[in-house]
Protein backbone atom coordinates (compact mmCIF):
# COMPACT_ATOMS: atom_id res chain seq x y z
CA UNK A 1 0.00 0.00 0.00
CA UNK A 2 1.01 3.19 -1.18
CA UNK A 3 1.18 5.91 1.89
CA UNK A 4 -0.12 8.67 -0.25
CA UNK A 5 -3.06 6.84 -1.41
CA UNK A 6 -4.08 5.34 2.19
CA UNK A 7 -6.35 6.77 4.52
CA UNK A 8 -4.22 6.86 7.28
CA UNK A 9 -5.68 9.91 9.20
CA UNK A 10 -2.76 9.77 11.99
CA UNK A 11 -2.48 12.95 14.53
CA UNK A 12 0.08 14.73 15.71
CA UNK A 13 -0.91 15.97 19.05
CA UNK A 14 -2.51 13.61 22.09
CA UNK A 15 -6.30 13.66 21.89
CA UNK A 16 -7.52 15.15 25.24
CA UNK A 17 -10.21 12.57 25.72
CA UNK A 18 -8.18 9.76 25.87
CA UNK A 19 -6.89 8.45 29.40
CA UNK A 20 -4.78 5.66 28.82
CA UNK A 21 -1.69 4.93 26.36
CA UNK A 22 -3.88 2.66 24.08
CA UNK A 23 -7.32 4.89 23.38
CA UNK A 24 -4.09 7.63 22.55
CA UNK A 25 -2.14 5.82 19.98
CA UNK A 26 -5.21 4.00 18.56
CA UNK A 27 -6.73 7.72 17.69
CA UNK A 28 -3.39 9.04 16.80
CA UNK A 29 -2.39 6.29 14.47
CA UNK A 30 -5.52 6.75 12.98
CA UNK A 31 -7.04 3.18 13.77
CA UNK A 32 -10.03 3.98 15.14
CA UNK A 33 -12.94 7.29 15.37
CA UNK A 34 -15.07 7.59 18.18
CA UNK A 35 -18.42 7.85 16.95
CA UNK A 36 -20.34 7.87 19.86
CA UNK A 37 -19.69 7.30 23.86
CA UNK A 38 -18.27 3.59 23.55
CA UNK A 39 -18.89 3.03 20.13
CA UNK A 40 -16.46 3.23 17.36
CA UNK A 41 -15.47 3.21 13.91
CA UNK A 42 -12.91 1.33 12.67
CA UNK A 43 -10.42 2.66 9.86
CA UNK A 44 -8.05 1.07 7.49
CA UNK A 45 -4.76 0.71 9.43
CA UNK A 46 -7.36 -0.67 12.91
CA UNK A 47 -9.40 -3.20 10.82
CA UNK A 48 -6.11 -4.41 9.49
CA UNK A 49 -5.28 -5.56 13.12
CA UNK A 50 -8.72 -6.51 14.50
CA UNK A 51 -9.42 -8.55 11.50
CA UNK A 52 -5.34 -9.97 12.43
CA UNK A 53 -6.75 -10.84 15.61
CA UNK A 54 -10.13 -12.13 15.02
CA UNK A 55 -7.74 -14.67 12.51
CA UNK A 56 -5.29 -16.02 15.24
CA UNK A 57 -8.33 -16.16 17.53
CA UNK A 58 -10.35 -18.23 14.82
CA UNK A 59 -7.86 -20.95 13.77
CA UNK A 60 -6.81 -21.53 17.57
CA UNK A 61 -10.92 -22.44 17.79
CA UNK A 62 -11.04 -24.52 14.48
CA UNK A 63 -7.95 -26.09 16.38
CA UNK A 64 -9.13 -27.31 19.29
CA UNK A 65 -12.28 -28.32 17.39
CA UNK A 66 -14.82 -26.00 17.59
CA UNK A 67 -16.71 -25.01 14.54
CA UNK A 68 -17.72 -21.84 13.17
CA UNK A 69 -21.20 -19.99 12.96
CA UNK A 70 -22.83 -16.84 12.56
CA UNK A 71 -25.66 -15.32 14.69
CA UNK A 72 -27.28 -12.17 14.25
CA UNK A 73 -27.19 -9.30 16.88
CA UNK A 74 -30.59 -8.86 17.06
CA UNK A 75 -32.38 -11.24 19.00
CA UNK A 76 -35.81 -11.42 20.33
CA UNK A 77 -37.15 -10.97 23.57
CA UNK A 78 -39.06 -13.90 23.76
CA UNK A 79 -35.75 -16.35 24.23
CA UNK A 80 -34.25 -14.43 26.97
CA UNK A 81 -37.86 -14.33 29.06
CA UNK A 82 -37.84 -18.30 28.31
CA UNK A 83 -33.69 -18.42 29.98
CA UNK A 84 -35.29 -15.45 33.10
CA UNK A 85 -33.02 -13.32 31.97
CA UNK A 86 -34.46 -10.84 30.64
CA UNK A 87 -35.57 -8.89 33.24
CA UNK A 88 -32.48 -9.81 35.25
CA UNK A 89 -29.75 -8.38 32.56
CA UNK A 90 -31.09 -4.59 33.59
CA UNK A 91 -29.72 -1.76 31.55
CA UNK A 92 -27.25 -3.03 30.21
CA UNK A 93 -29.29 -5.12 27.12
CA UNK A 94 -30.33 -2.37 24.73
CA UNK A 95 -33.87 -3.47 23.85
CA UNK A 96 -35.39 -2.31 21.06
CA UNK A 97 -39.36 -2.24 19.47
CA UNK A 98 -39.86 -3.65 16.02
CA UNK A 99 -42.36 -1.75 13.75
CA UNK A 100 -44.92 -5.16 14.63
CA UNK A 101 -44.29 -3.68 18.59
CA UNK A 102 -42.05 -7.08 19.12
CA UNK A 103 -39.81 -6.48 21.76
CA UNK A 104 -36.23 -7.16 20.26
CA UNK A 105 -32.90 -6.78 21.65
CA UNK A 106 -28.70 -5.88 20.91
CA UNK A 107 -27.61 -9.35 21.96
CA UNK A 108 -25.26 -9.03 24.84
CA UNK A 109 -24.13 -12.43 24.83
CA UNK A 110 -25.51 -15.39 22.59
CA UNK A 111 -26.43 -18.32 25.15
CA UNK A 112 -29.92 -18.85 24.58
CA UNK A 113 -29.74 -18.05 21.32
CA UNK A 114 -27.40 -20.70 20.66
CA UNK A 115 -29.45 -23.33 23.09
CA UNK A 116 -32.44 -23.06 21.22
CA UNK A 117 -30.33 -23.72 17.09
CA UNK A 118 -29.10 -26.81 19.39
CA UNK A 119 -31.92 -28.00 21.06
CA UNK A 120 -34.16 -27.97 17.73
CA UNK A 121 -31.16 -30.13 16.57
CA UNK A 122 -29.79 -32.57 18.42
CA UNK A 123 -31.72 -35.49 20.20
CA UNK A 124 -29.00 -37.93 21.14
CA UNK A 125 -25.75 -38.29 23.06
CA UNK A 126 -24.41 -39.66 19.84
CA UNK A 127 -24.28 -36.15 18.26
CA UNK A 128 -22.06 -35.10 21.23
CA UNK A 129 -19.76 -33.01 22.04
CA UNK A 130 -19.86 -30.05 20.25
CA UNK A 131 -18.52 -26.95 20.17
CA UNK A 132 -19.98 -23.89 18.33
CA UNK A 133 -18.37 -20.29 17.96
CA UNK A 134 -18.87 -17.24 15.87
CA UNK A 135 -17.18 -13.98 16.18
CA UNK A 136 -19.63 -10.76 16.19
CA UNK A 137 -20.41 -7.53 17.44
CA UNK A 138 -22.11 -7.41 20.69
CA UNK A 139 -23.95 -4.42 22.71
CA UNK A 140 -23.72 -3.46 26.63
CA UNK A 141 -24.82 -0.35 27.31
CA UNK A 142 -22.02 -0.20 30.19
CA UNK A 143 -22.11 2.57 32.88
CA UNK A 144 -18.91 4.10 32.09
CA UNK A 145 -17.75 3.20 28.64
CA UNK A 146 -13.98 3.94 28.69
CA UNK A 147 -10.20 4.07 27.72
CA UNK A 148 -11.30 3.55 23.95
CA UNK A 149 -11.90 -0.27 22.62
CA UNK A 150 -11.01 -1.49 26.17
CA UNK A 151 -14.57 -0.76 27.41
CA UNK A 152 -16.69 -0.46 25.12
CA UNK A 153 -20.30 -0.52 24.65
CA UNK A 154 -20.52 -1.97 20.87
CA UNK A 155 -17.24 -4.78 20.97
CA UNK A 156 -16.37 -7.62 19.01
CA UNK A 157 -16.22 -10.83 20.92
CA UNK A 158 -15.84 -14.74 20.36
CA UNK A 159 -18.34 -16.42 22.28
CA UNK A 160 -18.06 -20.05 22.03
CA UNK A 161 -20.24 -22.80 23.17
CA UNK A 162 -19.99 -26.07 24.15
CA UNK A 163 -22.26 -28.95 24.48
CA UNK A 164 -21.93 -32.20 26.28
CA UNK A 165 -23.52 -35.47 28.11
CA UNK A 166 -22.43 -34.44 32.13
CA UNK A 167 -20.10 -33.03 33.86
CA UNK A 168 -16.94 -35.30 32.81
CA UNK A 169 -16.98 -34.58 29.44
CA UNK A 170 -17.90 -30.88 30.14
CA UNK A 171 -14.65 -30.55 31.74
CA UNK A 172 -12.89 -32.19 28.84
CA UNK A 173 -14.63 -29.69 26.65
CA UNK A 174 -13.65 -26.80 29.42
CA UNK A 175 -10.00 -27.97 29.34
CA UNK A 176 -9.57 -27.89 25.25
CA UNK A 177 -10.69 -24.51 25.64
CA UNK A 178 -8.22 -23.22 28.39
CA UNK A 179 -5.81 -24.67 26.15
CA UNK A 180 -6.77 -23.25 23.20
CA UNK A 181 -7.38 -19.40 25.08
CA UNK A 182 -3.11 -19.83 25.94
CA UNK A 183 -2.75 -20.94 22.63
CA UNK A 184 -4.16 -17.96 21.20
CA UNK A 185 -2.87 -15.06 23.49
CA UNK A 186 0.75 -16.76 23.05
CA UNK A 187 0.19 -16.70 19.78
CA UNK A 188 -0.54 -12.55 20.00
CA UNK A 189 2.61 -12.15 21.91
CA UNK A 190 0.81 -11.96 24.95
CA UNK A 191 1.07 -14.14 28.70
CA UNK A 192 -2.39 -14.14 29.38
CA UNK A 193 -2.62 -15.54 32.99
CA UNK A 194 -5.63 -17.80 34.07
CA UNK A 195 -7.63 -16.93 36.96
CA UNK A 196 -9.68 -18.49 39.47
CA UNK A 197 -12.97 -16.36 38.62
CA UNK A 198 -16.48 -15.75 40.53
CA UNK A 199 -18.97 -17.45 38.58
CA UNK A 200 -21.65 -15.16 39.53
CA UNK A 201 -25.22 -15.54 38.98
CA UNK A 202 -24.36 -18.37 36.95
CA UNK A 203 -22.83 -20.48 39.95
CA UNK A 204 -20.75 -23.61 39.61
CA UNK A 205 -16.63 -23.62 40.46
CA UNK A 206 -15.46 -23.52 37.20
CA UNK A 207 -14.75 -20.32 36.18
CA UNK A 208 -11.49 -18.48 34.48
CA UNK A 209 -10.35 -15.22 33.58
CA UNK A 210 -7.74 -14.63 31.64
CA UNK A 211 -5.38 -11.40 32.42
CA UNK A 212 -2.89 -9.86 31.06
CA UNK A 213 -0.62 -7.23 33.42
CA UNK A 214 -0.64 -4.72 32.74
CA UNK A 215 -0.64 -0.80 34.67
CA UNK A 216 -4.20 0.37 33.21
CA UNK A 217 -5.74 -2.75 33.91
CA UNK A 218 -9.22 -2.35 35.27
CA UNK A 219 -8.84 -5.82 37.48
CA UNK A 220 -6.62 -5.88 40.88
CA UNK A 221 -4.77 -9.47 40.48
CA UNK A 222 -2.53 -11.40 42.64
CA UNK A 223 -0.57 -13.79 40.58
CA UNK A 224 2.35 -15.79 41.21
CA UNK A 225 5.10 -14.47 38.81
CA UNK A 226 6.14 -18.08 37.94
CA UNK A 227 3.38 -17.97 35.20
CA UNK A 228 5.56 -16.05 33.05
CA UNK A 229 7.70 -18.32 33.03
CA UNK A 230 5.20 -21.25 31.01
CA UNK A 231 5.20 -21.50 27.04
CA UNK A 232 2.09 -23.50 26.23
CA UNK A 233 3.17 -22.97 22.42
CA UNK A 234 7.02 -24.86 23.18
CA UNK A 235 4.87 -27.96 24.62
CA UNK A 236 1.07 -28.03 22.73
CA UNK A 237 -0.81 -31.04 24.32
CA UNK A 238 -2.29 -32.96 21.58
CA UNK A 239 -6.28 -31.93 22.18
CA UNK A 240 -7.80 -35.39 21.40
CA UNK A 241 -6.15 -36.56 24.25
CA UNK A 242 -8.17 -35.23 27.35
CA UNK A 243 -5.52 -36.47 29.43
CA UNK A 244 -2.93 -34.18 27.91
CA UNK A 245 -5.11 -31.67 27.88
CA UNK A 246 -5.71 -31.70 31.50
CA UNK A 247 -2.04 -32.12 32.93
CA UNK A 248 -1.45 -28.72 31.43
CA UNK A 249 -4.40 -27.35 32.51
CA UNK A 250 -3.43 -28.46 36.08
CA UNK A 251 -0.01 -27.04 35.35
CA UNK A 252 -1.51 -23.67 35.26
CA UNK A 253 -4.17 -23.79 37.41
CA UNK A 254 -1.97 -25.21 40.10
CA UNK A 255 0.04 -21.49 40.99
CA UNK A 256 -1.95 -18.71 42.56
CA UNK A 257 -3.96 -16.61 40.63
CA UNK A 258 -6.81 -14.23 41.27
CA UNK A 259 -8.68 -10.91 41.15
CA UNK A 260 -9.69 -9.05 43.82
CA UNK A 261 -13.36 -10.55 44.06
CA UNK A 262 -11.43 -14.02 44.68
CA UNK A 263 -8.36 -12.73 46.20
CA UNK A 264 -7.12 -14.60 49.72
CA UNK A 265 -4.04 -13.12 51.43
CA UNK A 266 -3.54 -15.84 54.01
CA UNK A 267 -3.34 -18.37 50.87
CA UNK A 268 -1.01 -15.95 48.93
CA UNK A 269 1.53 -15.53 51.22
CA UNK A 270 1.42 -19.38 51.94
CA UNK A 271 1.55 -20.35 48.08
CA UNK A 272 3.98 -18.36 46.64
CA UNK A 273 7.15 -16.88 48.10
CA UNK A 274 7.54 -13.11 48.45
CA UNK A 275 9.61 -12.60 45.17
CA UNK A 276 7.37 -14.37 42.68
CA UNK A 277 4.33 -12.59 44.22
CA UNK A 278 2.82 -10.44 41.73
CA UNK A 279 0.46 -7.64 42.82
CA UNK A 280 -0.70 -5.15 40.07
CA UNK A 281 -3.31 -4.60 37.83
CA UNK A 282 -4.33 -6.78 34.79
CA UNK A 283 -7.21 -6.22 31.94
CA UNK A 284 -8.99 -9.33 31.41
CA UNK A 285 -8.93 -10.31 27.81
CA UNK A 286 -11.00 -13.53 28.08
CA UNK A 287 -13.53 -15.36 30.41
CA UNK A 288 -14.64 -19.29 30.21
CA UNK A 289 -17.86 -20.94 32.30
CA UNK A 290 -19.13 -24.01 32.67
CA UNK A 291 -22.12 -23.37 33.74
CA UNK A 292 -24.18 -26.85 33.84
CA UNK A 293 -27.66 -27.09 32.76
CA UNK A 294 -29.03 -23.45 33.46
CA UNK A 295 -29.87 -23.12 29.79
CA UNK A 296 -30.56 -26.22 28.61
CA UNK A 297 -32.95 -27.14 31.41
CA UNK A 298 -35.53 -24.20 30.84
CA UNK A 299 -35.18 -23.69 26.39
CA UNK A 300 -35.29 -27.62 26.49
CA UNK A 301 -32.21 -28.84 25.27
CA UNK A 302 -32.24 -32.40 25.86
CA UNK A 303 -30.87 -35.63 24.44
CA UNK A 304 -30.89 -39.41 24.78
CA UNK A 305 -28.61 -41.18 27.00
CA UNK A 306 -26.56 -44.42 25.75
CA UNK A 307 -29.65 -46.36 28.65
CA UNK A 308 -32.90 -44.02 26.73
CA UNK A 309 -33.15 -41.77 29.45
CA UNK A 310 -33.15 -37.64 28.95
CA UNK A 311 -30.96 -35.47 29.84
CA UNK A 312 -30.35 -31.67 29.79
CA UNK A 313 -27.07 -30.98 28.06
CA UNK A 314 -24.45 -29.28 30.05
CA UNK A 315 -23.10 -26.43 28.72
CA UNK A 316 -19.96 -23.63 28.90
CA UNK A 317 -19.61 -20.32 27.32
CA UNK A 318 -15.71 -19.28 26.40
CA UNK A 319 -15.52 -15.26 25.49
CA UNK A 320 -12.67 -13.28 23.87
CA UNK A 321 -12.84 -9.67 23.43
CA UNK A 322 -11.54 -9.47 20.38
CA UNK A 323 -11.51 -5.34 20.03
CA UNK A 324 -10.28 -4.95 23.20
CA UNK A 325 -7.45 -7.08 22.34
CA UNK A 326 -6.37 -4.80 20.00
CA UNK A 327 -6.05 -2.10 22.85
CA UNK A 328 -5.00 -4.60 25.66
CA UNK A 329 -1.95 -5.69 22.84
CA UNK A 330 -1.05 -1.90 22.63
CA UNK A 331 -0.81 -1.65 26.54
CA UNK A 332 1.93 -4.54 26.58
CA UNK A 333 3.67 -3.05 23.73
CA UNK A 334 4.70 0.66 22.99
CA UNK A 335 7.04 2.86 24.12
CA UNK A 336 7.13 6.96 24.89
CA UNK A 337 6.96 7.26 20.21
CA UNK A 338 4.31 4.80 19.80
CA UNK A 339 2.76 1.35 19.49
CA UNK A 340 5.38 -1.49 19.07
CA UNK A 341 3.26 -4.16 17.46
CA UNK A 342 4.33 -8.29 17.54
CA UNK A 343 4.54 -9.23 14.21
CA UNK A 344 1.34 -11.68 14.40
CA UNK A 345 -0.64 -8.88 14.63
CA UNK A 346 1.42 -6.26 12.90
CA UNK A 347 -1.41 -4.32 10.55
CA UNK A 348 1.91 -4.51 7.89
CA UNK A 349 5.19 -6.22 8.00
CA UNK A 350 7.12 -3.70 6.85
CA UNK A 351 7.17 -0.07 6.62
CA UNK A 352 9.35 1.67 3.10
CA UNK A 353 10.47 5.02 3.32
CA UNK A 354 11.52 7.10 0.59
CA UNK A 355 13.75 9.24 2.14
CA UNK A 356 14.07 11.38 -0.94
CA UNK A 357 10.69 11.46 -2.99
CA UNK A 358 12.35 13.92 -5.50
CA UNK A 359 15.07 12.06 -6.19
CA UNK A 360 14.90 10.34 -9.14
CA UNK A 361 17.63 7.31 -8.29
CA UNK A 362 16.21 7.44 -4.65
CA UNK A 363 12.71 7.06 -5.86
CA UNK A 364 12.94 4.62 -8.71
CA UNK A 365 15.57 1.98 -5.98
CA UNK A 366 12.55 2.69 -3.70
CA UNK A 367 9.88 1.83 -5.75
CA UNK A 368 11.92 -1.67 -6.80
CA UNK A 369 12.16 -2.80 -3.39
CA UNK A 370 8.47 -2.11 -2.91
CA UNK A 371 7.42 -4.50 -6.05
CA UNK A 372 9.97 -6.95 -4.70
CA UNK A 373 8.72 -7.07 -0.95
CA UNK A 374 5.04 -7.00 -2.85
CA UNK A 375 6.45 -10.01 -5.22
CA UNK A 376 7.65 -11.64 -2.05
CA UNK A 377 3.97 -11.48 -0.50
CA UNK A 378 5.32 -9.52 2.63
CA UNK A 379 2.93 -6.50 3.50
CA UNK A 380 4.21 -3.21 2.93
CA UNK A 381 3.15 0.22 3.42
CA UNK A 382 5.50 2.58 1.42
CA UNK A 383 5.63 6.02 2.45
CA UNK A 384 6.27 7.31 -0.73
CA UNK A 385 4.99 10.94 -0.18
CA UNK A 386 7.21 14.38 -0.16
CA UNK A 387 6.80 14.82 3.89
CA UNK A 388 10.26 15.73 5.59
CA UNK A 389 12.23 12.67 7.01
CA UNK A 390 11.50 13.53 10.28
CA UNK A 391 7.95 13.58 9.94
CA UNK A 392 7.95 10.02 8.24
CA UNK A 393 10.36 8.34 10.78
CA UNK A 394 7.70 9.48 13.94
CA UNK A 395 5.05 8.35 11.60
CA UNK A 396 6.52 4.80 11.13
CA UNK A 397 7.25 4.89 15.17
CA UNK A 398 3.90 5.68 15.85
CA UNK A 399 2.30 2.73 13.88
CA UNK A 400 4.71 -0.08 15.20
CA UNK A 401 5.08 -1.86 12.22
CA UNK A 402 7.87 -4.18 13.17
CA UNK A 403 10.46 -3.24 10.37
CA UNK A 404 11.41 -0.19 8.90
CA UNK A 405 13.08 -0.36 5.50
CA UNK A 406 14.96 3.22 4.63
CA UNK A 407 16.19 4.00 1.18
CA UNK A 408 18.24 7.27 0.88
CA UNK A 409 20.28 8.91 -1.84
CA UNK A 410 23.26 8.16 -0.06
CA UNK A 411 22.54 4.44 0.53
CA UNK A 412 21.55 3.98 -3.10
CA UNK A 413 24.61 5.18 -4.56
CA UNK A 414 26.34 2.56 -2.40
CA UNK A 415 23.68 -0.13 -2.92
CA UNK A 416 22.54 0.25 0.51
CA UNK A 417 19.77 0.37 2.54
CA UNK A 418 18.91 0.87 6.48
CA UNK A 419 16.86 -1.98 7.91
CA UNK A 420 15.28 -1.12 11.62
CA UNK A 421 13.03 -3.33 14.36
CA UNK A 422 11.21 -1.33 16.03
CA UNK A 423 11.43 -3.29 19.02
CA UNK A 424 14.23 -2.49 20.10
CA UNK A 425 14.92 -0.03 17.68
CA UNK A 426 18.15 -1.60 16.66
CA UNK A 427 19.51 -0.30 13.15
CA UNK A 428 21.55 -2.10 10.21
CA UNK A 429 23.15 -0.84 7.20
CA UNK A 430 22.33 -3.86 4.42
CA UNK A 431 22.61 -5.14 0.96
CA UNK A 432 18.90 -4.79 -0.80
CA UNK A 433 19.41 -8.37 -0.41
CA UNK A 434 20.13 -8.60 2.74
CA UNK A 435 17.42 -6.99 4.16
CA UNK A 436 15.14 -9.08 1.76
CA UNK A 437 16.32 -12.11 3.70
CA UNK A 438 16.25 -10.72 7.05
CA UNK A 439 12.85 -9.17 6.52
CA UNK A 440 11.47 -12.43 4.97
CA UNK A 441 13.56 -15.24 6.33
P1 LIG B 1 -15.73 -7.20 32.33
O1 LIG B 1 -15.50 -7.91 33.64
O2 LIG B 1 -14.48 -6.57 31.76
O3 LIG B 1 -16.89 -6.26 32.35
P2 LIG B 1 -17.31 -9.39 31.50
O4 LIG B 1 -16.90 -10.33 32.54
O5 LIG B 1 -18.61 -8.73 31.58
O6 LIG B 1 -16.15 -8.31 31.30
P3 LIG B 1 -17.62 -11.47 29.56
O7 LIG B 1 -19.08 -11.54 29.50
O8 LIG B 1 -16.86 -12.51 30.28
O9 LIG B 1 -17.17 -10.04 30.08
O10 LIG B 1 -17.10 -11.26 28.06
C1 LIG B 1 -16.01 -11.93 27.47
C2 LIG B 1 -14.89 -10.96 27.10
O11 LIG B 1 -15.39 -9.87 26.33
C3 LIG B 1 -14.24 -10.31 28.30
O12 LIG B 1 -13.24 -11.14 28.82
C4 LIG B 1 -13.66 -9.05 27.69
O13 LIG B 1 -12.40 -9.33 27.13
C5 LIG B 1 -14.62 -8.72 26.58
N1 LIG B 1 -15.50 -7.61 26.99
C6 LIG B 1 -16.48 -7.63 27.91
N2 LIG B 1 -17.06 -6.44 28.02
C7 LIG B 1 -16.44 -5.62 27.14
C8 LIG B 1 -16.59 -4.24 26.78
N3 LIG B 1 -17.52 -3.48 27.35
N4 LIG B 1 -15.77 -3.73 25.83
C9 LIG B 1 -14.84 -4.50 25.23
N5 LIG B 1 -14.66 -5.81 25.53
C10 LIG B 1 -15.44 -6.36 26.47
MG1 LIG C 1 -15.65 -11.59 32.88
Amino acid sequence: MRRSRYFLPTLKENPSEAQIVSHRYMLRAGMIRQASAGIYSWLPLGLRVLQKIAQIVREEQDRSGAQEVLMPTIQSADLWKRSGRYDGYGKEMLRIMDRHEREMLYGPTNEEQITEIFAGAVKSYRDLPRNLYHIQWKFRDEVRPRFGVMRGREFLMKDAYSFDLDYESARVSYNKMFIAYLRTYARMGLKAIPMEADTGPIGGDLSHEFIILADTGESQVFADRDFLSHDVLADPPDFDDAAAVASVVKRFTSLYARTDEKHDQAAFEAAVPEERRYVGRGIEVGHIFYFGTKYSEPLGARVAKPDGSETAIHGGSYGIGVSRLAGAIIEASHDESGIIWPDAVAPFKVGLINLRAADAACTAAADAIYARLQDAGVEVLYDDTAESAGAKFAEMDLIGLPWQLVVGPRGVKAGTVELKRRAGGEKQELSIDAAMARICG
